[in-house]
């Protein structure tokens, strides 16, 4: 080996981990930097397809690849779990047993749902966001034949912060089109005192939501739901029956992270939020829904974070200067009804503004996971 190449390690096979170690790829030679990815998918599976996939209107085979055959020429991927991070040492050990060094590590291992956080939620609750659930809603959803269905989120974070007023939208179609709209009540609860976390988005929603007769109940943070008498109360004392409940779950970042001393009991690790280096390591990195930043947890996020990020590694080690930082920017597209779409840029210093719906936006929604897995997932994009 040459005594110039640095290795990259990086933890996790997801949107991150893909993108981040094929666009460093793109950016470095083999005999530069080599790049190293620890994932423990056999499937990468594209999960916005999860607001189409229970009413079938996509087939979901179309939505996973082979994680294996997503990766670039040139990058080296392993099959593992890690289950240690040494930041003194600079190595991470895994399951099997492995050593393995790096100069560069980036954390990129996302999070997980925490069902058993919330009592009840394992034995009522339905929801989309993962393919097995997508497909169990599914199956429900077949055999629906109206009534009242309470859909929201257990809590705050959740992964793609749109995605609950998305999958209501889709909701609402998929029940005029079955022909059961007016025998169905779709009840929208959310944790906060509008039905998205930034207020500009939140009042456009509202207003569809009205449109539609999507009825509202803000401040909802949910404390229990009582499988008995088929009812979801909230801390605020709001108590309300379902006949189906659908539920983002709760979700935290991996017990990796908290074990290795990166983050507390939400597993979620704070990072420079310019640099996205951990702590006083200009050479640790966490990239995608394993951060706590601010304007996190989706894909498109994950990849603007790569860009600079392996912009940034290929610099150092040519010996190039490299003043950008990155500045929080993410572009988020949103079905919000039958061909209609809406996407949202921001960045931490411009807020994003929602002021009309178009049907471009809608195919560009519909169409992305073609994107994603021919381009965005490649680092061409
Ligand atoms: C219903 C839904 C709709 C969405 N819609 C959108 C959208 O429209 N636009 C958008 O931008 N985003 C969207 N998202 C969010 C987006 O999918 C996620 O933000 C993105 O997948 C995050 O990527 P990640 O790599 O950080 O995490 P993940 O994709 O979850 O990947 C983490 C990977 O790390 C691996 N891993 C974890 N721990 C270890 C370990 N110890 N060792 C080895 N490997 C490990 C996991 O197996 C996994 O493969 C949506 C999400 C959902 C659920």
């Amino acid at each position: 080996m040459p005594t110039n190449l640095k290795t990259v390690v990086i933890i996790g096979d997801g949107a991150a981990g893909t993108i981040m170690a094929n666009k460093l790829r793109f950016h470095s030679d083999p005999s530069e930097i080599r790049i190293v990815v620890i994932g423990n998918s056999s499937r990468h599976y594209f999960k916005p397809d999860g607001v189409h996939i229970p009413f079938g209107f996509r087939d979901y085979r179309n939505s996973v690849k082979p994680s294996a055959a997503l990766f670039n020429y040139g990058v080296e991927y392993l099959r593992d779990t890690v289950s240690g991070i040494n930041l003194d040492d600079g190595s991470v050990t895994t399951v099997s047993g492995k050593t393995i060094e790096y100069d560069y590590l980036v954390i990129a291992t996302g999070d997980r749902f925490t069902t058993g956080d919330l009592p009840g939620y394992d034995q009522e609750a339905f929801h989309f966001y993962s393919l097995e659930g997508a497909l169990k809603l599914k199956d429900r959803l077949k055999d629906f034949k109206g009534g009242r269905i309470v859909i929201g989120q257990a809590s705050i974070p959740i992964q793609c912060p749109p995605a609950p007023y998305e999958f209501t939208f889709q909701l609402d179609q998929f029940l005029r089109l079955k022909g059961i709209r007016e025998r169905t009540e779709i009840h929208y609860v959310y944790p906060l005192n509008r039905v998205f976390t930034i207020q500009n988005v939140a009042a456009y929603i509202e207003g569809l939501f009205e449109e539609k007769g999507i009825i509202v109940h803000k401040m909802f943070n949910v404390d229990t739901i009582d499988s008995g008498s088929k009812r979801i109360n909230s801390i605020e004392g709001e108590s309300l029956p379902y006949d189906l409940l659908i539920l983002v779950p709760p979700h935290r970042g991996q017990e990796l992270l908290t074990k290795a001393g990166m983050a507390d009991e939400s597993g979620y690790v704070d990072v420079d939020r310019s640099h996205l280096n951990y702590g006083s390591y200009d050479n640790v990195f966490v990239v995608g829904d394993a951060t706590n930043l601010p304007i996190s947890k989706a894909g498109a996020t994950a990849h603007f974070e790569s860009e600079y990020l392996a912009n940034r590694i290929s610099s150092e080690v040519n010996g190039n200067a490299f003043f950008e930082s990155y500045n929080g920017e993410v572009a988020c597209t949103t079905i919000t009804g039958p061909n209609e779409g809406i996407t949202l840029f921001f960045s931490y210093t411009k807020p994003p503004r929602a002021n009309f719906q178009s049907k471009s936006d809608y195919f560009l929604k519909w169409t992305s996971s073609d994107t994603y897995f021919s381009a965005m997932i490649r680092g061409i994009m």
